[in-house]
């Protein structure tokens, strides 16, 4: 019997196709929604247009159906989604909680101190928050502060992760007021995210540890928009042989799907899952790892949205 309301996905950047580490995501996410007798559904974060291929879309497709991980219901493009970001965008400007701000790249790592920077990607110092003295907006930003009183939240976010457990973050601290729509027009992620998992239902977000730190940001969002807040659980990251992680940007290889057991095999044993090479076929194999994945992470008491 179905677990009432469990909707997981797999959003990826089609930014390349699939490789080592983006099949961990897709797999665990996937087990995850199997496990909970939920939904999977795909999401395409295609909102970075100049760094989208063309084409990548239908190829990740096509590498998830030879793993057999296939979506229930229609993929989602976030390229077709900008009237409903923009709506987002509207009732955060409408309650004050979004500004427009004028600052460059330069304007902002200028404000910051050497050794700021040397570890950190620059925080936004809140520069525009109070107007942009007569210069012109180019990016709009979430005001965390103006967010955080308005719903009596504390300075700092805590979280809960399935994984990693209780998590925190200071958002104005780690990264200051983020962005939601970027100075190219182009649709910051965190904005995308959050008024998608919402649009979808998504009630269990599984995903890699590289991105649990945008979870406080995409908390901060769900408030401001008056939108559920899914449960989380990030993944081990798989690593390459240089000991970083594998990601398109670090020149991690396309997947080989000649043989999709196999690859499946190794993305399962990035989460500890075993590998019984007596098992050929891959709805067996599945089978047989969504059972393990169930033992060990879902719930004894049944979800209920
Ligand atoms: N599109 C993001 C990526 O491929 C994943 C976003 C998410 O799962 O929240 O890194």
């Amino acid at each position: 019997q179905a677990e009432q309301g469990y909707i997981g996905r797999f959003a990826p950047s089609p930014t390349g196709m699939l490789h080592a580490g983006s099949l961990v995501a897709a797999l665990a996410s996937w087990l995850d929604a199997r496990a909970h007798q939920g939904q999977w559904r795909v999401r395409m974060e295609d909102v970075d247009t100049p760094r989208c291929v063309p084409g990548a879309d239908q190829a990740i497709l096509q590498q998830l159906a030879l793993c057999h991980l296939v979506p229930d219901g229609p993929v989602l493009w976030q390229s077709q989604r900008g009237l409903d970001y923009q709506t987002a965008l509207d009732t955060l400007i409408a309650q004050g909680w979004a500004y427009p701000c004028a600052c460059s790249r330069k304007d902002i790592e200028s404000a910051q101190t050497q050794s700021v920077l040397r570890h950190h990607a620059a925080v936004y110092p809140g520069t525009c928050r109070d107007g942009l003295g007569g210069k012109t907006a180019r990016a709009w930003r979430l005001n965390v502060q103006a967010v955080q009183a308005a719903f009596h939240l504390p300075r700092i976010t805590p979280w809960q992760d399935r994984r990693l457990g209780g998590q925190e973050q200071d958002v104005l601290e780690a990264v200051g007021d983020f962005v939601l729509r970027r100075a190219d027009g182009l649709w910051a992620y965190q904005l995308a995210v959050v008024v998608d998992d919402a649009a979808q239902g998504i009630s269990h977000v599984v995903r890699g540890e590289d991105l649990a730190d945008n979870t406080a940001r995409q908390m901060l969002l769900q408030r401001a928009l008056d939108v559920p807040t899914p449960h989380y659980l990030h993944t081990a990251l798989v690593l390459g042989t240089n000991g970083e992680k594998l990601s398109k940007q670090n020149g991690a290889q396309a997947l080989d799907l000649q043989d999709p057991l196999h690859a499946l095999r190794q993305a399962a044993s990035a989460l500890n899952l075993p590998v019984r090479e007596e098992v050929t076929d891959i709805d067996a194999q599945l089978a047989q790892w969504t059972d393990l994945w169930r033992a060990q992470h879902a719930p004894r008491v049944p979800f209920k949205a």
